[in-house]
């Protein structure tokens, strides 16, 4: 028997149940910042068990399809949380060809990758969303200006639960998913980077 995954099982109709009577305090107590405050501590305990759940089962459907709307989804998405960061956000999907992808599944690895990049951006940086499509496959790119993670660090950042800095926020769920994600759909996901010239995760994909 798997036990982490038992528990994460067994411990997602609890968190349900609490969340409901949480959802209903905040109703009666609008104006409580603690209630508020339990319910998003709550959200993100919910949060980190699907993650966990999904990364030896990534739900995914595979097809031929047309990037196009993703890049105008994630561009919509994130230009306003870019300009909030005081970072520039640049979208450019025109070497996109038809790729063979499940969209749920490419708008979460995407999701990830792009908001790493901000995360890790310093004021004034640019991030670039990119598609070059060559010989049978398509190459989506998020690149960043930001620090860049050392080739020692490199190694195991798509692991489950790493983290460079153990203080920073976040579980180190993210990239371990979206390379299960990625491999799902027939593809791959990669890093290059240089300390203190920045990140480039490469998502390929099978083209038409
Ligand atoms: P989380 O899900 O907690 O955001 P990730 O799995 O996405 O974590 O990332 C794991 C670690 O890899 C992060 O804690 C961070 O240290 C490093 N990392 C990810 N993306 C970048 C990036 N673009 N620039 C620098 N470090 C990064």
């Amino acid at each position: 028997m798997d036990l982490p995954r038992e528990l994460a099982h067994e411990i997602q109709a609890p968190l349900t149940s609490l969340e409901l009577r949480l959802v209903k305090l905040c109703d009666t107590l609008p104006q409580s910042e603690l209630a508020q405050d339990c319910l998003r501590e709550l959200d993100a305990l919910k949060r980190l068990v699907v993650d966990f759940l999904a990364l030896d089962a990534p739900e995914v459907e595979p097809s031929l399809g047309a990037l196009g709307p993703v890049f105008s989804a994630l561009e919509k998405r994130f230009l306003p949380i870019a300009s909030a960061r005081r970072v520039t956000l640049v979208v450019d999907g025109s070497g996109a060809r038809d790729a063979v992808f499940d969209r749920g599944a490419l708008e979460r690895v995407l999701t990830n990758l792009v908001d790493n990049a901000l995360k890790f951006s310093a004021v004034d940086g640019v991030v670039h969303l990119r598609a070059r499509g060559d010989d049978g496959r398509v190459e989506l790119e998020v690149r960043d200006e930001g620090a860049g993670i050392a080739p020692e660090a490199r190694e195991h950042i798509f692991e489950p639960f790493y983290r460079v800095d153990r203080e920073a926020p976040g579980h180190g769920l993210g990239l371990a998913i979206s390379k299960r994600l990625a491999e799902a759909q027939g593809g791959s996901l990669r890093c290059d980077s240089e300390l203190g010239r920045g990140s480039s995760f490469i998502v390929t994909l099978a083209a038409s």
